[in-house]
């Protein structure tokens, strides 16, 4: 694991051990984000899901959901 400073909680914390998505989302998270951060987003994300009934595998949903990540996050 890599110590980062960590965007939202804004401490230098560990952060994830590889990037939990694809593409250039999941290196901005990984590069910017620790691992209790990450896991309040998961916990976060399951509430959006079943509020909004989202599909992730929809890429207008998936869209959605990268989109709410990087304000709760903070990478934006
Ligand atoms: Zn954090």
């Amino acid at each position: 694991m890599v110590e980062l400073r960590c965007r939202r909680c804004d401490s230098a914390a560990e952060g994830l051990d590889a990037a939990p998505l694809p593409g250039a989302v999941g290196q901005l998270v990984l590069a910017g984000t620790c691992g209790a951060c990450w896991d309040l987003w998961r916990e976060e994300q399951v509430k959006l899901i079943n509020e909004n009934k989202l599909s992730p595998a929809k890429a207008e949903d998936y869209e959605f959901l990268v989109d709410r990540m990087k304000g709760f996050l903070k990478l934006e």
